[in-house]
């Protein structure tokens, strides 16, 4: 039976609710506070990155995502290039830490392969070869331009499936059967998904401010366009990289790395940094990042922290042009173990809040599952 549903927040994760209800026939209207979606869906590196899940059913689903996004590519015609990422090892310990994922690979579902030095240089102009031991390649990554996908989204979905949007409309409550609008409209309906992102108050903070989610923020930067034809290849991804995605706590030697980043540079610990570059379908490259939580976030950046991230990832790659073009920071929410909030407050008021830093990995899979079990 077709259902007159309502979607709170234009970012990815409200998006994908949108689409897969949509495709399912239902009657979709999306509300976004802002005059055009600004959060965190168009601030990050837009990586979509199943190696970094844990393995099991949370790379599953993000397999998942990445069939989804390809036809969004074929359908909606939005940028989307199967790069694959590569990570970089110039220390013995994260080469180590890389072999033995290698050896653990088949069981745990995962599709990657080690490289040899020379075999890195041959995939990617961009790496650093003093000191090179050589890379973990993985194919199933994927590069999209967030803003890009995040604003011509609602246009597609609209020309497609006649989905609604009413922009800079904030939703001030939500119960069965009805949202509430600011101005005190009401938009009657039988289901509503709350995707509001960072946003802890508005909506339900009884159960998000105590549900344990943090906020983190993220420091950013972009270079200028690299000279024409020169292609940065996969995305990469630093030794630093291996201790904060789990799919690498498999690994025996991870402590001591770990052991040995804190012990060598503690501000890279302090500061959350781990270092990626990704490039952009324009040519220049999208490098980061940093995470701060809760009382340690400032709405300042930190010139420090941006000089940290340029430091380290200038020991692993190198660019053509290092001249930045823009720096910005992004704000989400996150549970130290739940992959996301999933609640139902109230009977047809479904909360998906809180995916924290995989947003657009998952969203798009995690929705699909959602629409598999409501239909
Ligand atoms: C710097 C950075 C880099 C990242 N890199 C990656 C990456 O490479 N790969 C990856 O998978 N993930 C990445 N992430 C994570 C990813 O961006 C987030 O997980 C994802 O964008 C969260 O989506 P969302 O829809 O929950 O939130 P948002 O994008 O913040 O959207 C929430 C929307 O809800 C709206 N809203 C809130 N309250 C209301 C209300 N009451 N009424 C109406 N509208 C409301 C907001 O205005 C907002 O537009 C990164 C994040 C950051 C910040």
């Amino acid at each position: 039976m077709p259902r007159n549903v309502g979607i709170v927040g234009a970012g990815i994760v409200g998006l994908a609710h949108a689409w897969s209800a949509a495709e399912r026939g239902h009657a979709v209207t999306v509300f976004e506070r802002s005059p055009r979606a600004s959060g965190a869906s168009i601030r990050n590196f837009g990586m979509i990155w199943p190696v970094g899940q844990t393995p099991g059913e949370r790379h599953q689903t993000a397999l998942r995502s990445r069939d989804r996004w390809l036809r969004l590519r074929d359908q909606a015609g939005l940028f989307v290039d199967p790069c694959g990422s590569i990570h970089l090892a110039h220390r013995e310990d994260e080469w180590r830490v890389l072999q033995e994922l290698t050896a653990l690979a088949p069981g745990l579902g995962l599709d990657c392969q080690l490289l040899t030095a020379a075999e890195v240089q041959h995939r990617t102009p961009a790496v650093q070869p003093l000191g090179l031991l050589g890379g973990l390649w993985s194919p199933t990554e994927l590069r999209v331009d967030p803003p890009a996908a995040i604003r011509t989204l609602p246009g597609w979905l609209a020309a497609t499936y006649g989905v609604e949007f009413e922009w800079n409309t904030t939703i001030v409550e939500a119960q069965t059967g009805g949202l509430k609008r600011a101005d005190g409209r009401w938009w009657r309906g039988d289901h509503a998904v709350i995707c509001t992102g960072a946003d802890l108050e508005t909506l339900f903070p009884e159960i998000l401010l105590r549900s344990g989610l943090r906020r983190c923020k993220l420091q950013m930067l972009k270079t200028v366009p690299q000279s024409a034809g020169w292609r940065l290849g996969p995305h990469l991804a630093g030794g630093l990289t291996l201790r904060h995605y789990p799919t690498f706590q498999v690994c025996a030697g991870l402590p001591a790395l770990r052991e040995r980043i804190a012990a060598e540079t503690p501000e890279l610990d302090q500061y959350g940094i781990h270092v990626m570059a990704s490039q952009g379908p324009s040519g220049e490259v999208i490098l980061g990042d940093s995470h701060e939580y809760d009382d340690a976030m400032e709405p300042f950046d930190k010139e420090s922290i941006d000089e940290l991230i340029l430091g380290e990832l200038r020991r692993i790659i190198h660019l053509p042009d290092w001249r930045i073009a823009a720096r910005w920071h992004g704000v989400y929410a996150k549970h130290p173990t739940r992959p996301i909030i999933a609640e139902e407050p109230q009977p047809g008021v479904f909360i998906r809040v809180g995916i924290g830093g995989t947003g657009m990995t998952l969203s798009l899979g995690m929705a699909e599952q959602d629409w598999q079990q409501w239909a």
